[in-house]
């Protein structure tokens, strides 16, 4: 059974990895500050050692503040370890298009920008820490899964290149069967030429180096529980000891419990599933001519996100069960496997080596946010990234710090507190009505 925020007090303590092709393939994990044994103080306490957490670490502890991060398992434990390794222009769920509507025009030209900036960020970190983070240069196609969908690839087409001036174009599917893959569900596909592949876990362990040489204090095992409130002071309470901090950063994402007042009942945790399969034979690679270096996602609103690895292996994901029993996790694998071979016949024989989960932050408007507390100005948090954290974990972690630092750059948007989820005592409620509905929704014209 997956460890379920909604349902746990703690994310447990000193944990091993998910058993992912990530962490089988990472190499030696490079050392940490090991559990916090003792009392400490520091100007800038850190919950969470995710891209997050690392970035806002390694981006203060260069400025030269005292910076002490506290990671309950491992670094690179949560979603960084673990995810499908797309790092692009993204923020959030929302298609363009909407960003358009719902704030207008400069506002959404200046969120695509922010997009762009996280993506930036990324290639930035991974170029100076000369991170080996395997980095696979293509770009990134959302692909038309019925032909029904190839207006809205249009619309957004539209908006991004008309509106936002990006590098994008639209590909029919003769040209996606010639140069990327021969198969099934692939009508047209909009291509953004901005977008790489990485290892996560290595691009984690990247970013632990780095903010550690900057300076930092990195200290797994360290689940923080209470945070009290002394006059300008915050105690963060761990079991092997305190921290003394002036401003605390929360950087939980969907792995935050409900213990945490400033975010409790404003993210749903919804569990992200991943299969990773045998490598192709050269003879399944011919026939469904999968040679694309290309990251992928459907248009699905319960999307599958896939690519091949560097050694011809299918990275396959999408949105797990709502109840991660056991069970539950078997039947979805299986079903993992029949979406590959529906979507590349000539992958009929293909076989899983790897399968996990992990938990994406949703929330209410789809959005991520970097803020600080209603109730505490010394309390900030960056979370909610919708499945799009590479670059925007990473970029947030930047932007708190340089806020900290004295230069706030986060937009507007992004800054609002992460808003309420209404009754959210009933939240899974709510997701099983609106998969149900999504279900159905993606599988007609
Ligand atoms: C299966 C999957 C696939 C994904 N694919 C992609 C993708 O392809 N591209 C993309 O952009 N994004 C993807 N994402 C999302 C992306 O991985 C996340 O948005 C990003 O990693 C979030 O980073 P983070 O640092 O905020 O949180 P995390 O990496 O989740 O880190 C949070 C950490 O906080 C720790 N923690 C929690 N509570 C406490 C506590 N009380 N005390 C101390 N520590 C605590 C946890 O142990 C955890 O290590 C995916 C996510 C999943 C699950």
């Amino acid at each position: 059974m997956e460890f379920d925020p909604l349902k746990t007090r703690d994310p447990g303590r000193g944990l091993a990895h998910a058993p992912s092709y990530w962490a089988a393939t990472a190499g030696e994990a490079p050392g940490d500050d090991g559990p916090l044994d003792g009392d400490i103080e520091a100007d800038v306490a850190v919950v969470g050692g995710g891209y997050t957490g690392l970035s806002c670490a390694y981006h203060l502890a260069k400025a030269g503040v005292k910076v002490a991060l506290l990671e309950a398992n491992r670094p690179g434990w949560g979603c960084s370890g673990r995810n499908g390794s797309f790092s692009h222009g993204s923020l959030g769920r929302l298609a363009y298009g909407d960003w358009v509507k719902r704030w207008g025009v400069d506002a959404a030209r200046a969120l695509h920008g922010e997009a762009a900036a996280g993506y930036a960020t990324v290639r930035e970190l991974i170029a100076e820490g000369n991170i080996a983070c395997d980095v696979t240069e293509g770009g990134y196609m959302k692909i038309a899964h019925r032909e029904s969908r190839i207006d809205w690839l249009r619309d957004e087409l539209a908006v991004l290149r008309d509106t936002f001036g990006a590098n994008v174009e639209l590909l029919d599917r003769d040209a996606i069967a010639a140069d990327h893959f021969r198969g099934n569900e692939a009508f047209a596909a909009l291509r953004h030429a901005d977008a790489i592949g990485l290892h996560p876990l290595k691009y984690a362990q990247g970013l632990l180096r780095m903010a550690r040489k900057a300076g930092a204090a990195v200290h797994s095992e360290s689940p923080v529980g209470e945070i009290h409130r002394h006059g300008e002071v915050r105690v963060l309470v761990t079991p092997g000891g305190r921290v003394r901090a002036r401003e605390v950063v929360l950087a939980m994402n969907g792995y935050g419990t409900e213990q945490n007042r400033a975010t409790a009942g404003r993210l749903l945790p919804v569990l992200s599933n991943i299969v990773v399969t045998r490598p192709m034979t050269a003879n399944e690679k011919a026939e469904a001519n999968f040679v694309t270096s290309h990251m992928m996602s459907d248009t699905r609103k319960l999307l599958n996100y896939f690519r091949r690895l560097p050694d011809d292996r299918i990275l396959l994901g999408n949105r797990g069960p709502l109840r991660p029993t056991n069970t539950e996790m078997d039947a979805h694998r299986t079903e993992m496997l029949g979406t590959i071979r529906r979507k590349f016949p000539a992958l009929q024989a293909i076989t899983g080596d790897y399968f996990w989960g992990g938990w994406v932050a949703i929330t209410m408007d789809s959005m991520p946010h970097v803020a600080t507390a209603s109730d505490d100005a010394k309390l900030h948090y960056a979370m909610g990234y919708n499945g799009t954290g590479v670059s925007a974990a990473s970029h947030a972690g930047r932007r708190l710090a340089e806020r900290l630092t004295g230069e706030n750059k986060i937009h507007p948007v992004l800054s609002r507190p992460l808003p309420r989820i209404p009754f959210a005592a009933f939240r899974r409620l709510g997701q099983a009505a609106l998969f149900q509905w999504y279900r159905w929704r993606d599988e007609r014209d």
